[in-house]
């Protein structure tokens, strides 16, 4: 038992432990899709900044000048790019080398154009994309002069503005490349959530989640086992501006709260496992346990059994001794009447014997199934009329009888098998029905059946014996005295013998109230 309580509280344990790694894997796992998602938020917005780029380089304000220097160094050429937007003239060139330039048209594809190339170069290239913005930013100021006004009286300087101001000063200037997108908040959620959406489901990791953003970091928190959260990250992929080059940055981390189901069902396999275990533990242990009370059982029947074999034994091995030494020793052979005695007394000894004998060897002949019925019609007035007869003559107590016919007259059955059942439980009706016994025996055609009834004053029997009564060696338990001899064998027979016919044999009894065995066999 102590055994079993520690296998479950370790399944236990294991299941809980389990959660707490499959936990921490799960959290793991939606911080790597989170900041996949991320990164394809970025490549989404370097998409789109590559079309703005091109179109804004292409444009014909913009004037871009290419130019080489004359070196003997054909692949280390110095390169310098220079360019003019609108009313502003060439200013200082930027300056670079062929062997860039030749690398990033390269990667562009097969006949790149030169503002293509520019922009990707300027991913890459540090200072280069300012450099275009200052003149693309001159340029918008050109076209919004109003909107650039109310910019310059917020910040002098074209450094960060925060991002509601911004969005204010902004009106006007939708249209303009450089705007944000009128809802850029509500299309980053979207943006992000499709993208961390998608991820999720490719690592099937489909727990419900909603986005939180801020404009200022937040404190990360204590990990909870109750839901999970990823790292917060910087998103400031939302379009960007000539103030700042980029938009304002949020903060955005994912909230799962619920991420139960998604644990658990990775969990499934461990579950099964252990509910396979912790039951096989207790049908083990049940089967065990079990096992033993009838090994226990066993062991006490036949401690039973041979104590009571021995007292039926030696009873008429005593008496045969005295018998057989009055005989010898005190002349009771010139004493005819006495001889009779003695001699009578030894020939109903040695039947108990032979009975007691072939008892033993029944039940060892049934348990190997050697019992072969010779069935035969047998007349039942005359067969119990016999049985009553010899019981009456075996027993020393006063006992009435009564037997009762009603309209039975033959049944087809194993002679002896069939006369030692019904010994057998006339036998019982007498042993234990104290010193008067009064007994009434039924016989009784009901059709298709006929149907014994032996039935007693004795001391009945207890309801939770009633079925175990039939079952090999079983024995009433009366404390250690057993003052009614027996060997715990004659119901067993009789079951045996009855079942064998295609019949039954039940017991009815109440406790102080005697008791009645029905026998109902096919006719
Ligand atoms: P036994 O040799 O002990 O009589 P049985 O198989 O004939 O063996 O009976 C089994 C047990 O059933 C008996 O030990 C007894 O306790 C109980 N029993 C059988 N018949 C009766 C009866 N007529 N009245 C009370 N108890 C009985």
């Amino acid at each position: 038992m102590l055994s079993l309580i520690g296998i479950v509280m370790f399944q236990v344990y294991w299941c809980v432990n389990a959660y707490k790694v499959n936990k921490k894997n799960f959290d793991a796992n939606v911080d790597v899709a989170m900041q996949k998602a991320m990164d394809d938020c970025k490549k989404d917005y370097f998409d789109s900044i590559r079309v703005v780029l091109v179109r804004r380089l292409s444009d014909p304000r913009v004037k871009i000048r290419i130019d080489t220097m004359h070196e003997a160094d054909t692949v280390h050429k110095q390169l310098s790019i220079t360019m003019s937007a609108g009313h502003w003239g060439a200013g200082t060139p930027f300056n670079t080398t062929n062997l860039v330039y030749n690398y990033y048209s390269k990667m562009v594809g097969p006949h790149p154009t030169v503002p293509q190339v520019l922009t990707e170069m300027s991913f890459y290239v540090p200072g280069l994309f300012n450099y275009y913005s200052i003149y693309l930013g001159t340029l918008d100021q050109e076209t919004y002069p109003k909107q650039f006004e109310k910019f310059k009286a917020y910040n002098n300087t074209y450094i960060f503005v925060p991002e509601d101001v911004m969005l204010k000063l902004d009106s006007g200037m939708d249209n303009s490349i450089y705007g944000f997108p009128p809802n850029c908040r509500k299309a980053d959620s979207l943006k992000l959530t499709k993208y961390l959406s998608a991820e999720l489901d490719k690592n099937a990791l489909h727990a419900p989640f909603f986005l939180h953003f801020s404009t200022k970091p937040t404190n990360p928190g204590k990990p909870s086992v109750h839901y999970s959260k990823t790292n917060e990250y910087s998103y400031k992929y939302h379009g960007f501006k000539v103030f700042g080059i980029i938009g304002p940055e949020f903060f955005a981390r994912a909230v799962f709260p619920s991420p139960y189901h998604v644990i658990l069902r990775s969990m499934s396999l461990i579950f099964l496992l252990s509910i396979v275990l912790i039951v096989s533990s207790i049908t083990g242990l049940d089967y065990l346990i079990k096992l033993i009370q009838k090994q226990r059982k066993l062991a006490e029947l036949k401690d039973d059994f041979i104590n009571n074999m021995t007292h039926e034994l030696k009873t008429p091995i005593a008496t045969l001794t005295v018998a057989i030494e009055g005989l010898q020793k005190f002349n009771a052979l010139n004493d005819p009447e006495k001889t009779q005695r003695y001699l009578q007394t030894s020939r109903s000894e040695l039947v108990r014997l032979n009975d007691l004998v072939t008892k033993v060897l029944n039940i060892s002949a049934f348990e190997h199934d050697k019992i072969s019925l010779v069935k035969d019609s047998i007349g039942i007035d005359e067969l119990l009329k016999d049985v009553i007869a010899s019981e009456k003559l075996k027993t020393d107590k006063p006992v009435e009888i009564d037997y009762k016919n009603n309209g039975l007259s033959t049944i087809i059955a194993d002679k002896v098998h069939f006369r030692n059942l019904l010994v057998n439980l006339v036998d019982n009706a007498i042993k234990y029905s104290g010193d008067h016994p009064q007994i009434t025996i039924t016989a009784l055609n009901a059709g298709t059946e006929a149907i014994f009834s032996v039935k007693d004053n004795g001391p009945g029997i207890p309801k939770s014996h009633q079925q175990l009564i039939f079952d090999k060696f079983h024995r009433i338990p009366t404390g250690n005295v057993h003052n009614v001899k027996g060997t715990g064998l004659g119901l067993s027979y009789v079951k045996y013998i009855v079942e064998a016919h295609g019949g039954t044999v039940t017991v009815k009894s109440e406790i102080n109230a005697g008791s009645e065995f029905i026998i109902s066999m096919p006719l």
